[in-house]
């Protein structure tokens, strides 16, 4: 029977679900996305999505089509709808249909998509291993802080990691190390957690927010800074966060392996603290 999805106000099955040609999330990657985990059926860090969606929409003069209870509504209905226990909810807002022009149409009307995918994230067997990172260059455009769906240049990076490898790219811009193809990245030093500092060069990631502060709350220490590839290799322990992989250790950069070769104590720690908090304050 495939999926319920959501589009423009209606719950339809996924093979029924259709968007126009002209929408400019089509035509022109008009659009801004968010991804939410699901835990035990319920959404974690959900008001964080929400801001960073609105924050999204405004940098682009794109009008929130929904506000937040509804947003809330919709995320659970689906979730509700397709018996969703553990996964993700996708949320896509495109300035909506207009004839092809690069100048914003005045008048259309957004177009709202969601649709939810089954995931083990809380027992994940990377998560055990270890994921390996490589380097690749950072050719994206200069606004990663706003989360739109041009995703072209983190596939052909992620894509290069797996012809090399690899499961993941490190992107990497003068000489420091931005963020990974769809997540944050970490080193860890000397029982020190560092990770770039926030700018239009990184996606502001949710998941990043919520692990520093679990963090800090428990007196670890945190360098906010870029590093570089060679800091990276010769760290005691590397990890990414993101929705989709919580706290995910990564044990190989570049070829060098990292500590031992296994997910380190810090990353093993955040994880568990990150999946205890998150099924406390799921919504
Ligand atoms: N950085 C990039 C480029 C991403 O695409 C993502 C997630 O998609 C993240 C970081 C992590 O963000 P979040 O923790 O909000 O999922």
């Amino acid at each position: 029977m495939g999926r319920i999805v959501y589009v423009n106000g209606r719950y339809v099955p996924e093979s029924a679900a259709r968007v126009s040609v002209f929408d400019r999330g089509f035509l022109m990657s008009d659009a801004v996305y968010e991804v939410t985990a699901v835990l035990d059926g319920k959404l974690v860090d959900f008001d964080g999505h929400l801001e960073r969606l609105a924050r999204s929409l405004g940098e682009l003069d794109m009008e929130n089509p929904l506000d937040s209870a509804s947003l809330l509504e919709i995320h659970r209905e689906l979730v509700r709808l397709n018996g969703l226990d553990e996964g993700l909810v996708y949320l896509q807002v495109t300035r909506g249909v207009a004839d092809r022009d690069f100048a914003y149409p005045q008048d259309a009307t957004p177009t709202v998509v969601l649709f939810t995918q089954v995931k083990s994230l809380a027992e994940s067997e990377q998560a055990g291993t270890g994921i390996r990172v490589v380097f690749v260059d950072d050719l994206r455009w200069g606004r990663r802080d706003i989360k739109t769906v041009q995703l072209l240049y983190p596939s052909m990076s992620k894509m290069e990691a797996k012809s090399r490898g690899a499961d993941d790219a490190w992107l990497v811009q003068d000489g420091f190390v931005t963020e990974g193809t769809s997540n944050n990245a970490y080193i860890v030093k000397d029982d020190t957690i560092i990770t770039r500092e926030l700018s239009n060069d990184i996606l502001h990631g949710i998941t990043r927010a919520a692990v520093l502060r679990y963090a800090r709350e428990r007196q670890v220490r945190i360098e906010e800074r870029a590093f570089t590839p060679d800091e990276a290799r010769a760290a005691d322990e590397a990890f990414i966060t993101a929705a989709s992989t919580f706290v995910m250790p990564v044990v190989s950069i570049d070829g060098a392996t990292i500590g031992d070769g296994k997910p380190g104590p810090v990353a093993r720690r955040l994880r568990k603290i990150y999946l205890e908090e998150s099924r406390k304050s799921a919504v």
